[in-house]
Order: structure tokens, then C-alpha cells, then sequence
């Protein structure tokens, strides 16, 4: 399978921890890099991979911005992050991706290695709604960040419940809260606002070089 960055190989026989980090990334912002960032030190994973979605089965009825732009987006953001790599398993698929497929996948590709998929609370929410969400936990455990304060004590219900039907399979993920999100920077650039610090400048740059979030209507979450 083709990556941008090369995805370390274990040379022993050693258990390999490796998050699985799935998203629309249209465009990636500080709140992915913080979670991912965060699911490696506190699990010590060996490496996240940013997995752009494909054809999503949630977003497919909505306009979302082409699969070059948006990779090119999380190469340049995670360039400066040894444990980080882009994999391009999703867009390169031609049919829908579900996400218990890709880990399934994954799984086959990477020996000696134990996955651990990276959502935020929202993704949370909708999982029991995802194609086959017995065989996601079959492959890999979960860990969840909240994302809304407020809902935190709804969150850890939730994450109670899933792990009586899913025995130990969540674990939360212990983040800041940054309450930013990809509408909020498409809706900013179409309404003319800054969005510096919100996304790497390289990611910024990359927008603003290639017209981005200019004229189309901004999805609602
Ligand atoms: P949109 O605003 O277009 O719905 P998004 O900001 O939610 O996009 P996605 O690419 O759809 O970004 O999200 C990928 C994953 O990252 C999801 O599991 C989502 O819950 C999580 N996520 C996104 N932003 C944050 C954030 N600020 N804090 C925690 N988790 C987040």
C-alpha cells in the first residue's frame, strides 16, 4: 500500500502500536494534530496514520473538496512529525469506505501490529451507526477524545455503555479542548477570516495558493 512517508517496519519481533487516525481533513487543523498527537504519547503509539476519507458513507450526499487537495494538506501538516504518515488507502479506493473495511485491510497488511483507532467524541456518538462496528472492535481498540466540555459526563456514559457491549475495547483520550473544527475554517475563509492559528501556516498557505473555500457553500456539521 503507498504512503507519503515511509511507515516503520518492526525488525524484531516486538509488538508494534499503531493509531489509525480516519477524517475528512477538508482541511486538517490543530484539533486533528492535537488528538493525534495526544492518542501517541499517552497509549505510546509507534506511529499515527492520517487516513483521508474517501468516498464517505456520512458525507457522500455533501460537496466535499477533492481527495488531492485534502492530502496534500495532511503531508504538509504532519511533515514535521517523525511518528506521523499519510496513508492513502481511502481515496485511492474507488468504492465507499468503511472504516471496519480499512482496518481489516490494515490488519492484513501490518503484522505484529496492535491498531488503536483515534476518533473524537462526536465520531463516538454515531459508531453503533457504522457498517459493522463488531468487527472495527474485532481488529482494534478505540480511543475516543471529548470534544465538547459540556457533554463531557454524557461522553464517559457513552464510553461506559460501548464498553459493557464491547468489553474493554474504549479507552478516552485525555486532550485540550480545542473547539475548532473543519466547518468553522471553510465558513472563516468563505466570510474572509483569518484563520492563522487555527491550522499549520503551511496548511494556510496551501488554501490560500489554491483558492480553497472560496466559493463553495460550507457543509453544515
Ligand atoms: P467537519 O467540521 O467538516 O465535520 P471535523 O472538524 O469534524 O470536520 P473530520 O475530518 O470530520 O473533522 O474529523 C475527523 C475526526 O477528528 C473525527 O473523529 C472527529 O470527531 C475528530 N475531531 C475533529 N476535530 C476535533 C477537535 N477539535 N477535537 C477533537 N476531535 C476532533
Amino acid at each position: 500500500m503507498e504512503t507519503e512517508k515511509k511507515i516503520t517496519q518492526t525488525t524484531d519481533n516486538s509488538l508494534k502500536r499503531m493509531g489509525i487516525f480516519g477524517g475528512t481533513f477538508d482541511p486538517i487543523h490543530h484539533g486533528h494534530l492535537m488528538i493525534a498527537e495526544n492518542a501517541r504519547e499517552q497509549y505510546s503509539l509507534d506511529q499515527v496514520l492520517f487516513i483521508p476519507t474517501g468516498h464517505s458513507p456520512l458525507k457522500h450526499k455533501q460537496q466535499i473538496t477533492d481527495s488531492v487537495h485534502r492530502c496534500a494538506m495532511v503531508s504538509k501538516a504532519i511533515a514535521d512529525n517523525p511518528h506521523f504518515a499519510l496513508h492513502r488507502i481511502e481515496v485511492h479506493s474507488q468504492e465507499i469506505s468503511y472504516t471496519f473495511r480499512t482496518i481489516e485491510m490494515l490488519k492484513e497488511n501490518y503484522k505484529n501490529t496492535e491498531l488503536f483507532f483515534i476518533l473524537g467524541a462526536d465520531s463516538l456518538f454515531d459508531f453503533e451507526s457504522w457498517r459493522s462496528p463488531e468487527l472495527i472492535v474485532k481488529n482494534c481498540s478505540i480511543l475516543a477524545a471529548y470534544r465538547e466540555h459540556k457533554r463531557q459526563e454524557e461522553f464517559l456514559l457513552h464510553l461506559s455503555y460501548l464498553n459493557e457491549k464491547y468489553p474493554g475495547k474504549f479507552h478516552p483520550l485525555d486532550t485540550p479542548n480545542l473547539e475548532v473544527s473543519s466547518h468553522e475554517i471553510r465558513r472563516r475563509v468563505q466570510e474572509k477570516k483569518t484563520i492563522r492559528y487555527l491550522v499549520p501556516k503551511v496548511v494556510e498557505d496551501y488554501i490560500r495558493e489554491h483558492g480553497l473555500y472560496q466559493s463553495a457553500i460550507p457543509r453544515q456539521r
